[in-house]
């Protein structure tokens, strides 16, 4: 058994305006800090690093602070409708969910698709139906419409003139744990005033996250038409395979790549298979933080 485990997570980049918008980084910062400590607790007793990346996520996801889960952003017709994956690195299997609707965690909802289905994606009403199957328990669809969200539906919705900043905000997590597996997960309400039935990169494996013990976890957060043309997160793994980069070199060339490629913007958080954590973005922020090589807890918005 490695001695060693790591876990990153993410609360999405580019939203915060934190100057101009006297937005207070504290609550962030504190949500970060107690939920990378639960992720520490499953690591260090030996737990999976799936199990930590669910964990990790379910909490962003329940967090309304956060663009996932309840406190998601809203599409053109004011409803959410959420997208979640989820890899395990030593299998390379993955689950992943998308366009859903009154299911409160759609990152476990995502898991469940990984065990028990033999699809890799499903979608809306299936999923919906999926998830019944195998006795999720439903939530009303106001559970998720956030005060803050509602304002800034009402304010956006009308002009539809959304700056690039303001459409950002996802979560993600990766871990490395303690017998050296890999895995990664991601959820989103995607982006504000988003056409009915948009999908983002969130749910697509290579492109919103990668899990492969061979090289490493990724997990992506910005504007996803961009991070699927470019099937980011796997490029990065590539980049680890045959250029035999590490997490932050791996990270940095993958960021460069997304803006030279297709003049794309957000963020990545890596941990490569030796347990080294690396965050890169070219936002003005990214909400992350990280344990690295069962060190100290770290947390940052920039
Ligand atoms: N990547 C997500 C999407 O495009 C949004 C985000 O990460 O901010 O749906």
């Amino acid at each position: 058994m490695a001695k060693t485990w790591s876990l990153m997570i993410h609360g999405g980049a580019g939203e915060l305006d934190l100057v101009r918008k006297h937005i207070d980084a504290q609550p962030y910062l504190e949500s970060l800090q107690i939920i990378l400590e639960y992720g520490q607790k499953i690591l260090r007793r030996g737990g999976t690093a799936l199990d930590a990346v669910e964990m990790c996520a379910s909490m962003l996801e329940d967090n309304p602070l956060f663009n996932a889960g309840r406190g998601a952003v809203l599409n053109e017709a004011g409803k959410v409708e959420l997208d979640a994956a989820i890899m395990d690195g030593k299998s390379l299997n993955a689950g992943a969910v998308a366009g859903i609707t009154r299911i409160a965690n759609p990152v476990q909802l995502a898991r469940l698709v990984l065990v028990k289905s033999k699809h890799v994606l499903l979608i809306g009403n299936g999923a919906l139906r999926f998830a019944k199957q195998h006795g999720s328990k439903t939530v009303s669809e106001c559970y998720f419409i956030t005060d803050k969200r509602l304002e800034e539906y009402n304010k956006l919705h009308t002009t539809m003139r959304i700056k690039e900043n303001q459409k950002h905000g996802t979560i993600g997590a990766v871990a490395m744990d303690k017998r050296g597996n890999l895995a990664a997960a991601t959820s989103t309400g995607g982006l504000v005033c988003k056409s009915q039935g948009r999908v983002g990169d969130t749910p697509i494996i290579g492109a919103g996250l990668y899990a492969d013990n061979k090289t490493c976890a990724v997990s992506t957060t910005g504007h996803g038409e961009m991070f699927m043309c470019t099937v980011l997160a796997k490029h990065i793994a590539d980049l680890i395979a045959f250029k035999k980069l590490d997490a932050a070199s791996a990270a940095k060339q993958g960021i460069n790549y997304l803006k030279r490629k297709v003049n794309g913007r957000g963020g990545v958080i890596v941990i490569d298979k030796y347990g080294r954590c690396s965050a890169r973005f070219n936002t003005r922020t990214m909400v992350h933080g990280w344990i690295e090589r069962s060190g100290e807890i770290h947390c940052k918005i920039k």
